[in-house]
């Protein structure tokens, strides 16, 4: 029957285990590694293994007794899953996945059950630099996965996946559909709240622009004004920057805005949260690289909008994220050249096509043409992002800043299917 060799292996690490006091409780995640890897199917020497994983390193156990105690395959997979203390430090992680992988799919599975296990543990503690350790050993594991193949690998997914995400908060113009007092057929029906887009990455979470519908944004989106580490401003139109009144944590949260004459005159409106210490006013050059963390670094480009306006190019470790969310495509080579190979694109799609756009001026009186539309208008249509993406070949391009005249997200979504058209609340976790 199986489970008694089990229960033995745990009396004998409970003989071994040391009396001092431990930094975190390694023999209840001993146990969890066990017990986890019976509930997942595994053979009880797996078990065993995963259970006395550890104790090569932090008890008095030797190898020899581990294999006269329950069998050479058991001392394998533990010798396999244990540091080599020998080697440099930033040699040590690597070396012990590789080792796993050399001895064979048995030491895998206890080492991907031990830093799933640890990733657990550490998401409970909120200890953000830990459950990066956690991910880096989970990319080592693909590394020498070769041609090993189990179920356990899906495990890594949900490590590496974890709480890294972009949620596009809003997806609307400045007016924001409904637009108030709008008959038109899209208004009574759809909703895209103004433009917004909050990203998680390794525990540190970034707001692009504060918008007018930030409140119900965040309540929408469960997220919470106390978790906001940076803001960054495109530009000061009220669309984009009236969300900063909302807050009212005095936490200093820094907003990084460009330095421009008409950008820092606009913050200057702000100055009263700077006062009531809420916000931390920092601005930003073009070009200029800000790098906020380890591995995460922003560079603001300057774009076309009749109105001194950044876009940011994101650098989350190995992804990079385009934001572009108020432009037209009268832009230099050279800073579209920036949006090359992007995982995720957030693009400026106000209308469908400037056929729209030249009926919006009919209505207010004013007779317009496609060349006029060169010199005045400054955004971007679908059209144009469809032809776009062929040329900057992001991995995901989002339609974000529509308004009411693009048309119907259904409608768009089914005509433009090489597009993510931009939803309200539309997140992605990478
Ligand atoms: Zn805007
Ligand atoms: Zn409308
Ligand atoms: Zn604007």
């Amino acid at each position: 029957m199986e489970g008694f060799i089990f229960e033995r292996a745990v009396l004998e690490f409970a003989k071994y285990f040391p009396k001092e006091s431990q930094k975190k409780p390694f023999f209840y995640h001993s146990i969890r590694v066990g017990v986890f890897l019976w509930n997942q199917g595994y053979s009880e020497e797996i078990q065993i293994a995963g259970l006395l994983h550890d104790t090569l390193e932090d008890t008095k156990i030797s190898e020899k007794e581990i294999e006269n105690l329950f069998g050479k395959n058991v001392a394998g997979i533990v010798k396999a899953n244990s540091k080599n203390h020998l080697l440099p430090k930033e040699e040590i992680l690597e070396d012990i996945v590789k080792r796993c992988s050399d001895y064979g799919i048995d030491a895998m599975i206890v080492k991907i059950a031990d830093i799933y296990d640890n990733f657990l543990f550490y998401k409970k503690e909120k200890n953000f630099s830990e459950i990066e350790r956690c991910k880096k050993l989970a990319n080592l594991v693909l590394k020498y996965k070769k041609d090993h193949d189990d179920k356990i690998f899906y495990f890594l997914g949900e490590i590496l996946s974890f709480d890294n995400k972009i949620i596009l908060l809003g997806s609307g113009d400045t007016l924001g559909t409904p637009v108030v007092g709008c008959n038109c057929e899209i208004c009574q029906t759809e909703k895209r709240t103004r433009f917004g887009i909050f990203i998680t990455y390794n525990g540190k979470n970034i707001l692009i622009d504060a918008n007018p519908d930030l409140k119900l944004q965040f309540l929408e989106n469960k997220l919470d004004y106390k978790n906001i580490d940076y803001i960054f401003i495109t530009h000061t139109h009220t669309d984009h920057i009236n969300g900063l009144g909302e807050l009212s944590f005095r936490k200093e949260i820094p907003v990084f805005y460009s330095n421009d004459e008409i950008n820092s005159r606009n913050m200057n409106y702000f100055n009263y949260l700077e006062g009531e210490k809420v916000i931390k006013r920092i601005s930003y050059k073009n070009f200029e690289e800000i790098i906020l963390e380890k591995n995460i670094k922003i560079i603001p480009l300057p774009l076309n909008h009749g109105f001194p306006t950044s876009g940011f190019v994101i650098f989350l470790g190995n992804i990079k994220i385009g934001i572009f969310s108020d432009t037209n495509l009268n832009l230099d080579e050279k800073i579209l050249e920036n949006l090359k190979n992007c995982d995720y694109l957030f693009f400026d799609g106000f209308s469908e096509n400037k056929e729209q756009i030249l009926e919006l001026y009919k209505q207010i009186g004013e007779e317009k043409t496609l060349e006029d539309l060169e010199k005045i208008w400054f955004h971007t249509t679908i059209e144009e992002l469809k032809k776009l993406k062929n040329i900057l070949k992001p991995k995901n391009l989002v339609v974000v800043h529509i308004s009411h005249i693009a048309g119907k997200y259904n409608y768009l979504q089914e005509k433009y299917k090489d597009l993510i058209i931009g939803k309200d609340g539309l997140s992605f976790n990478f």
